[in-house]
């Protein structure tokens, strides 16, 4: 049904490639492919890829560094628009005053920390080592170490739902826990301004060098997965309600409850999308049966 879409996608004139590997692309490395994958080169190109794919009710995915979602074992039949690392637009950074980084959506966390760091500013070292694009680490609230994005976003500028380049506050972003304005609106992050302190460059290095080494003792980097499967719930850590329920190292065919860190769903033996959302399942079961919290998922299954 969607076979003439790439003639679209070729006159609007961005890189493409048709059933592409989408599983590969995500960082948990789990499930099948899409119809179309394209990597637009300015906005101009996402408005008109976004326009075409709704004239012929074809469902679109804005994405960026794929670290939080769990893609179908029998893929995605639509268009699935790339900004994070694995094109190169939306790639620039700058600064625009002494303390003020702008960032296009494709930017990498990791990137934006070292350029912070290269300008000796400090405030963002906590981000250091979550492997998000910006556009996904707003889309997030990203955080860690009780910091998140929302506290150094100043503002954002994104395609609206009616095609129009906009820019909103910090406050109009209606950032909470893992929420922001994005996830009740359909729009394109575009790019970012990051507001940071002067720093000492030694101490932000340290700093995120501690944050880095914590990440390396307690996750289970060594294997693919999407980070913490499941959002804390008030008042309770998800990782211990899971542990507390005797679900460490529970496996559902390839996937697996991580050993080293509960909150983790790793992919242990080539996991399947199928496995890993039955394994999620039945934490999340086990664990309301044991303990009464629900677990909400933080993965975003697509
Ligand atoms: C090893 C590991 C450790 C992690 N640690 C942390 C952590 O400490 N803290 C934390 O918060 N998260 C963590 N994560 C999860 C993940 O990195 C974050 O949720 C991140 O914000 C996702 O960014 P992304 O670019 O990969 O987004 P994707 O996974 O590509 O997309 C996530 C969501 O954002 C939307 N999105 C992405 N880009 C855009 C855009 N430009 N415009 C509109 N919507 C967009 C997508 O549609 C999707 O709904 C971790 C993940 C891994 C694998």
């Amino acid at each position: 049904m969607y076979e003439s879409f790439v003639n679209r996608i070729e006159e609007i004139g961005c890189p493409y490639l048709e059933n592409a590997p989408l599983g590969k692309y995500s960082s948990i490395q789990v499930g099948g492919t899409c119809r179309y994958a394209v990597w637009p080169e300015n906005t101009d190109q996402i408005k008109k890829l976004i326009a075409s794919a709704k004239e012929i009710d074809m469902p679109y995915y804005i994405l960026g560094n794929c670290t939080n979602i769990l893609v179908p074992d029998d893929g995605v039949n639509g268009l699935i628009i790339l900004l994070g690392k694995s094109g190169t637009n939306f790639h620039q950074i700058s600064l625009i005053d002494d303390t003020t980084i702008h960032c296009e959506a494709g930017v990498s966390l990791q990137e934006v920390c070292m350029f912070a760091l290269k300008h000796g500013l400090k405030g963002l070292e906590f981000a250091y080592g979550i492997p998000a694009s910006i556009g996904g680490a707003i889309y997030m609230n990203a955080g860690a170490f009780e910091v998140e994005i929302k506290d150094v976003v100043t503002e954002c500028t994104f395609i609206d739902e009616n095609g129009n380049l906009v820019t909103f506050l910090n406050p109009d972003l209606q950032f909470s826990y893992r929420h922001s304005y994005f996830h009740d609106h359909s729009c394109v992050i575009i790019s970012a301004n990051i507001h940071l302190e002067k720093g000492n460059r030694e101490e932000i290095k340290e700093k995120m060098d501690t944050f880095l080494n914590r990440r390396i003792a307690k996750q289970p980097l060594e294997y693919p997965s999407a980070g913490s499967t499941f959002k804390r719930p008030g008042g309770a850590y998800a990782a211990k309600l899971i542990d507390d329920s005797g679900l460490k190292g529970y496996t559902v065919g390839g996937a697996m409850v991580s050993n080293k860190h509960c909150g983790f769903v790793i992919n242990y033996d080539n996991a399947t999308s199928k496995d890993v959302i039955a394994l999620v399942e039945h934490i999340q079961k086990v664990v309301a049966e044991k303990t009464g919290y629900h677990l909400e998922c933080e993965m975003i299954i697509m």
